[in-house]
């Protein structure tokens, strides 16, 4: 089985390649292809279709996005309504093209409207307004969910999309100011308690409440769900065929985050809000009882995992700060 990782150089894709190579090295029939930037420019759709016609792959994960943090999304509307909804696209058809069977496409939480109940279910998408800071984004998205469910109508395919609540781990972005939340504070306490500052600034008020998800948990449950019975995905998203929610099932507020965050790394002074800078959605939490259900729990308490990528972050940040 040649099993096609579109995005397999950023922090998601990465991950899922991890898993699939040990697979492989465990001696299932798995062997996993990949393509670099370089090599593959998914925006371009003359390119995607003549390595899809070439290669043939027997599935496609689809990890290759635009992503970035608030400040990201509302810097670069444009590049992120733009190539997400191309790379989309163009791997999504010309898989189908080139007679593959089964994709899994990977999503967002923003997907959801801005004041859906929480927790978040799977039949809260398209019930209300999104969040205006990440609606391109959002749009694009929830583009790629109703393009697989139109070709599996249409086509008969079996093309399957996860929306993850917010990822962190090793990989990530951890740039000052575009990536998400998570990183940027590792990124910006680490920088305190090297500087001695006695203060750190968190955008926001801090009462904004975000769910958080390892990679590696995200990288199984992408894995769990391409496994998945037809039948299974089939009755889980109501013969849709639509999608399902990916995450942790806990949240936390930006404030606690933050003291997390402190606490890891050995921050002992002040932490201070900027309010001028935006909330966002005032809370993010997904509905897993579907994932749940089928027997996907995910593992990592956030704790550990921000200890985790603070040790990757001092293994491979190159003191450039
Ligand atoms: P969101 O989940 O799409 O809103 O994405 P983010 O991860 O960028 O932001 C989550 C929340 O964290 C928002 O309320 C931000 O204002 C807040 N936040 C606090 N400090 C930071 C920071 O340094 N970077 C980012 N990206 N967000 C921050």
């Amino acid at each position: 089985m040649r099993i096609f990782v579109a995005g397999h150089g950023g922090m998601v894709g990465s991950a899922i390649l991890r898993k699939l190579q040990a697979r492989q090295q465990a001696g299932q029939d798995v062997t996993p292809l990949t393509r670099s930037h370089g090599e593959l420019d998914l925006t371009d759709q003359v390119a995607v279709r003549s390595f899809f016609q070439d290669e043939r792959p027997d599935a496609v994960i689809l990890a290759a996005a635009k992503v970035g943090g608030i400040l990201a999304n509302d810097l670069y509307p444009a590049q992120f309504i733009y190539e997400n909804l191309m790379i989309q696209s163009n791997v999504v058809h010309q898989a189908y093209a080139a007679g593959v069977q089964k994709l899994l496409q990977l999503g967002s939480s923003c997907i959801y409207p801005k004041f859906a109940p929480q927790p978040m279910s799977e039949d809260m998408l398209l019930t209300g307004p999104l969040e205006p800071t990440n609606e391109p984004y959002a749009v694009a998205k929830i583009s790629g969910i109703k393009l697989c469910e139109s070709y599996n109508r249409q086509y008969g395919t079996d093309y399957r999309s996860i929306m993850p609540t917010n990822l962190y781990g090793p990989g990530d972005n951890f740039h000052p100011e575009n990536s998400h939340v998570l990183p940027a504070l590792i990124r910006r306490f680490h920088q305190a308690v090297q500087e001695e500052a006695e203060e750190v600034v968190v955008w926001g008020s801090g009462s904004p409440r975000r769910e958080f998800l390892h990679v590696d948990d995200m990288a199984e449950a992408a894995l769990f769900v391409l496994d998945l019975e037809p039948e299974t995905y089939r009755r889980e998203t109501q013969e849709m065929m639509s999608h399902l929610n990916v995450g942790s099932g806990v949240d936390v507020s930006i404030r606690e985050l933050a003291e997390m965050i402190a606490r890891v790394i050995g921050f002992a002074g002040r932490v201070v809000f900027d309010t001028s800078k935006p909330d966002g959605t005032p809370r993010k939490l997904m509905d897993v009882s579907r994932l749940t259900r089928l027997g996907w729990t995910a593992s990592v308490g956030l704790e550990d995992g921000i200890s985790m990528t603070y040790q990757w972050f001092l293994n491979h940040h190159d003191d450039r700060l």
